[in-house]
């Protein structure tokens, strides 16, 4: 008899969330995560002594509702605590467009920059809901193709929507949406797709806004940083009796005539089981734990190709008090105004970064998404005391002039130059600073090319394509081994959906 019924590799949230479902089906569960940890890239870490951080993703907007109660994730710690406003951005001339909850709040913000753009918003955020409308349905399902998703808008006004947005890249959306270029800059959001004229890009970028669906209390920062999902899926998971091993690397997926039956470890020892579930990237399970060699010859090639382009930065500062933004709200300024920000300050900005990126050089002025989850959430530091992080767009795999490891401290140092032309101080306030390069996150979380959804989101990856044509879902054309992480559908992002799926894949086939 094998040891297990199943052997999940990785214990990444999606890794947990499949393990919990498998467990509450009665299902015998062995979870092995390479760290001496949980949560993959859904993690705490005190980073500096005194401050601790959510070391990767940092917001939480997608994390799917019947997960949260399958899970019982709130008996197990999860709290979610609310941004307002969701984010606000600095301009270097002193002007700040906020988005608030209330709608008719940031229409006024918009309003100083253009009456015309405060009007378009209803519509801005009415194109995106019924975008998501199309694509979130099939969120906890087996993904669909381009045929089924055409298909179920057959017939209604939105068929040539979807026609549309399979194409319109995002600069031309938001240029017909918005006037004003700061306005324009900060609805600009491009994701893996990257280049703001790409057809494909209001597709893909569907996905992010299928938050549309999350519920309001599911969405914002969680309280004790993004490890607190892992931790309370962890406990909810150990409770329905799996076992979760930390600190231990799997070498390799076993494999017999009849397909995948349990791993090795990187110690030698052998453990069995009746089916493998990799919650690690699709390249690193291929490539890596069956091996080219073991591989069927047709996926080899496939495999390899799988598009792992599009880097980003992460930078974590530790503050011993907060930078001064207070010229931008003169009127009153409440420090939870500056849990959420960003910068990008024109659509040319967001071009440069990307184009620069794709050329191998870091982007010299990124677009960032700034957190300083601290103003809101206690239990990160001392009373005073404040973290603050910075994802950073964009980023080359592999930089064309040296190696990440000599270029990280000036990429760093350009960075913060950049931040502080908004708040002049921060130099001031700096305790202590890491920035997670591409490679860092590779090295840190095992992502191949530190690729933070395990594959890009683009066209040629996106729904039944995801990961590769021909194969979308979660069962390998091996028999038995299954994957379960951020590369299958509906894809990358902190959503429990690509387990929840993978789960059901596998209960619907045993
Ligand atoms: C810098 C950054 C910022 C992000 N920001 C956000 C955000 O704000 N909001 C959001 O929703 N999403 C965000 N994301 C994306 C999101 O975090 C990921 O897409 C998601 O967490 C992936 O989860 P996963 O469970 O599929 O895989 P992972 O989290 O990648 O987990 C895989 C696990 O497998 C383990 N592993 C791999 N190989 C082995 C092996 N051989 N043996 C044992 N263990 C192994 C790894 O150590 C890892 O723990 C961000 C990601 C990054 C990196």
């Amino acid at each position: 008899m094998p040891d297990h019924d199943a052997i999940i590799i990785g214990g990444g949230h999606n890794a947990l969330v499949c393990a919990g479902y498998l467990a509450r089906s009665g299902l015998d569960v062995l979870l092995i995560e390479r760290r001496d940890f949980v949560g993959g890239a859904t993690a705490t870490e005190e980073l500096f002594p005194g401050f601790r951080v959510s070391s990767c993703s940092y917001i939480c907007h997608l994390l799917q509702a019947k997960v949260i109660d399958d899970l019982e994730m709130r008996k197990y710690g999860f709290e979610v605590l609310p941004l307002d406003p969701e984010p606000f951005q600095p301009y270097s001339d002193g002007r700040r467009l906020a988005r608030w909850h209330s709608l008719e709040r940031t229409q006024e913000e918009l309003a100083s920059f253009s009456l015309r753009d405060a009007a378009a918003l209803p519509e801005w955020h009415a194109f995106w809901r019924r975008a998501a409308s199309i694509v979130y349905p099939w969120f906890l399902r087996p993904p669909p193709t381009r045929e089924q998703l055409r298909a179920s808008v057959a017939g209604t006004e939105d068929a040539a929507f979807l026609d549309r947005l399979m194409t319109v890249s995002m600069g031309e959306l938001v240029r017909e949406f918005f006037e004003d270029e700061a306005v324009r800059g900060s609805f600009l959001q491009v994701q893996d797709v990257g280049d703001p004229e790409a057809s494909g890009g209001a597709f893909c970028y569907t996905h992010i806004r299928c938050d549309a669906f999350s519920r309001p209390e599911d969405v914002g920062i969680v309280r004790g940083g993004m490890g607190m999902i892992a931790n309370s899926l962890a406990d909810s998971a150990r409770e329905q009796g799996v076992q979760i091993r930390t600190g231990t690397i799997v070498e390799r997926i076993v494999m017999d005539s009849d397909g995948a039956c349990g791993v090795v470890l990187d110690d030698g020892t052998e453990i069995s089981s009746k089916l493998v579930v990799s919650g690690a990237d699709p390249k690193r399970t291929l490539l890596g734990l069956v091996g080219p060699d073991r591989l069927p010859a047709e996926l080899v090639a496939p495999a390899r190709e799988m598009r792992t382009r599009t880097s980003y930065l992460k930078f974590h500062a530790a503050l011993d008090r907060l930078p001064d933004f207070s010229r931008y709200f003169p009127d009153s300024y409440d420090p939870r105004y500056i849990a959420s920000m960003k910068i990008c300050p024109s659509m040319d900005y967001y071009a440069k970064a990307w184009h620069e990126a794709a050329t191998g050089r870091p982007a010299s002025e990124p677009v960032m998404e700034v957190q300083i989850p601290s103003v809101i959430d206690d239990t990160l530091t001392e009373p005073g005391q404040h973290v603050m992080s910075v994802w950073g767009l964009y980023a080359p795999v592999q930089p064309q002039d040296g190696d990440w490891d000599q270029l990280r401290e000036s990429v760093g140092e350009s960075l913060i130059d950049v931040l502080c032309r908004y708040a002049p101080d921060l130099r001031d306030c700096l305790v202590d600073w890491s920035l997670f390069t591409p490679a860092d996150l590779e090295r840190r979380v095992w992502l191949t090319d530190g690729n933070i959804r395990h594959l890009d989101i683009v066209p040629e990856q996106y729904l039944d394509l995801r990961p590769m044509r021909g194969w979308g879902g979660y069962a390998t054309p091996i028999e038995g081994l299954y994957l379960c992480g951020a590369g299958t559908h509906p894809g990358g992002e902190v959503t429990g959906a690509c387990g929840h799926n993978a789960a059901h894949a596998i209960l619907d086939a045993i």
